[in-house]
């Protein structure tokens, strides 16, 4: 049984879909990709297991279960913790990382004030944060970008998650930090059994980091798929412009030409068909379905070739 399982999500503003039978599914001690151009529905599909959209939006379909049962707010406030995507701004600047770190162990797992300070240096010990009993007095701009992120798991950590779910984590970090920020959230991973989530845009990211991937596109899920075989055949033409648009040596550098349509638009048929050099009259009249065997699905009336 999945550690998690996102069976059909649905999310619209007002009338306008904007996830629409999003699924997939998540084992404990793997970690899916999540990727797509901005405005695909990434972090949306992440606040939506969550329970936390934002006002005005709505779940219109589909349920999230953990473990194999629903998983409502109250149970996902326990059991799902999510690293924001900028430290900067998500960390409190008026409070101490003490502070915001020991609330964690307040809060969720009922610990007093003096045994949450000790938790807490002990957490950012294992998340690579140096002499952990000063940092917990300093605030966030007193520390460097890598360590606000390691400041940030830990926040998401102190309530013993179950399922992780990193939305562009190494964003604005350079290479060498960013190497590291992954290998400590795979090492997190091992060590707690955790299920991870990692959103990303980079495909870099994905390579090195990610089991699986979900290729995310206009708030659908175009393609699912082992690492290593959606880089060496992809089956959706999006997925294959993805990984071409992507520099030399690794891709022809060639942008996929237009933009993600907006909500409402292109919305009978497949929604990438503006963009598609494979697109038929027929993909203009039903949306593909999402389907495939040995785990490798796509969404598409007309495929790539399978890999021989
Ligand atoms: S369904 Fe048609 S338009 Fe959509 S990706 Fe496949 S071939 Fe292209």
């Amino acid at each position: 049984m999945a550690r998690l399982e996102v069976d059909r999500l649905g999310v619209a503003k007002v009338a306008l879909p904007l996830l629409e039978g999003v699924s997939f599914t998540l084992e404990a001690g793997e970690t899916v990709g999540l990727v797509g151009e901005s405005g695909s529905g990434k972090t949306l599909t992440a606040l939506a297991i969550l329970g936390l959209l934002p006002k005005g939006l709505s779940r219109t379909d589909g349920q999230v279960r953990l473990d194999g049962q629903p998983l409502d707010r109250e149970r996902a406030r326990r059991a799902v913790a999510m690293v924001l995507q900028d430290a900067s701004v998500a960390l409190d600047p008026v409070a101490t990382v003490g502070a915001q770190l020991e609330e964690g162990f307040v809060v969720h797992r009922g610990l007093a004030k003096a045994q949450a300070r000790v938790e807490a240096a002990k957490l950012l010990e294992q998340v690579g944060v140096s002499d952990p009993a000063r940092r917990l007095t300093q605030y966030p701009h007193q520390l460097s970008g890598g360590m606000r992120q390691r400041v940030l798991l830990a926040c998401a950590l102190a309530g013993a998650p179950q399922v992780l779910i990193a939305d562009e984590p190494t964003t604005a970090l350079d290479v060498t930090v960013q190497a590291q920020l992954l290998a400590l959230l795979a090492r997190v991973r091992d060590q707690r059994g955790l299920a991870l989530l990692l959103i990303t845009h980079d495909l870099g990211v994905v390579a090195q980091a990610c089991d699986r991937v979900v290729v995310l596109y206009g708030g659908r899920v175009c393609e699912v798929a082992k690492v290593a075989e959606l880089f060496d055949a992809p089956r959706h033409p999006y997925t294959r412009g993805l990984l071409e648009s992507r520099p030399a040596p690794w891709g022809k550098g060639a942008a996929i030409a237009g933009t993600v349509p907006r909500p409402g638009e292109d919305q009978a048929g497949c929604r990438f068909r503006a963009r598609c050099p494979r697109a038929s009259p027929e993909c203009a009249q039903s949306q593909p379905p999402l389907q495939g065997d040995g785990g490798h699905l796509v969404a598409c009336h007309h495929p790539l070739e399978r890999a021989p």
